[in-house]
């Protein structure tokens, strides 16, 4: 299914894909940074069907996505006090903390990690579908594995419209590149993956 939320969002719309995201099914939607392919993070069922649709090997893993910061202690142990000011200082925002994993965190979505990446988007429609749906998110990057990352729906569409329930698009995304991956260590952030700016695609 095709919505078309770039002029406006559609509440029963709304309602229809936060249903998708509960009942374990897979969509694409937009965030600041490019579109994400998303599943309820707390499902393993769920979250084997985006490696499945990307062909993303499952030693990569994926990046959960909350609404707001109240959700994060559902799915991460307390941050220390500089991850905290990372928190509050950039989120929401285009960045993704690497924070210490809640069992409640299946081991695909972390690929076995005891970490996982956590991004509370500052797009509306991805922060209402997250809300809406009641679940965190896992979601990496809306493409086929090695290839850009798609920042318009024009450029995801046939790599992955057989492959999810629903497609919402949002226009183009507002910054294009993907998030800044920072992870504290000994009190230090240190960025894992900076900002790059050869993903947007014309
Ligand atoms: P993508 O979702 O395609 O933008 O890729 C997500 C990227 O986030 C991964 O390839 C890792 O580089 C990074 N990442 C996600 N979770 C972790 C983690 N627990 N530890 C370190 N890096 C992570
Ligand atoms: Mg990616």
């Amino acid at each position: 299914m095709y919505y078309n939320w770039k002029e406006k969002i559609n509440t029963e719309e709304l309602k229809n894909v936060a249903n998708l995201i509960k009942n374990g099914e897979v969509i694409v939607f937009p965030t600041e940074t490019v579109y994400g392919i998303g599943a309820n993070a707390l499902d393993s069922n769920a979250v084997k069907k985006i490696f499945l649709a990307k062909g993303r090997p499952s030693d990569n893993p994926l990046i959960v996505h909350v609404a707001n910061k109240e959700d994060i202690g559902r799915v991460v142990y307390t941050p220390s006090a500089v991850e905290q000011k990372l928190i509050d200082t950039f989120m929401p925002g285009p960045i993704t903390i690497i924070l210490k994993k809640k069992p409640i965190i299946p081991n695909s979505v972390s690929a076995g990690l005891d970490t996982v990446g956590i991004r509370m988007p500052s797009n509306e429609i991805a922060h209402k579908i997250i809300a809406a749906s009641e679940v965190p998110i896992a979601a990496p990057s809306a493409n086929i594995s090695g290839r850009p990352s798609g920042t318009r729906v024009q450029d995801i569409i046939g790599e992955l419209e057989s492959k999810v329930s629903a497609i919402i698009d949002g226009g183009e995304c507002e910054y294009g590149l993907e998030s800044t991956v920072v992870k504290v260590i000994d009190d230090t952030p240190v960025i894992l993956r900076p900002r790059k700016n050869f993903t947007r695609r014309y």
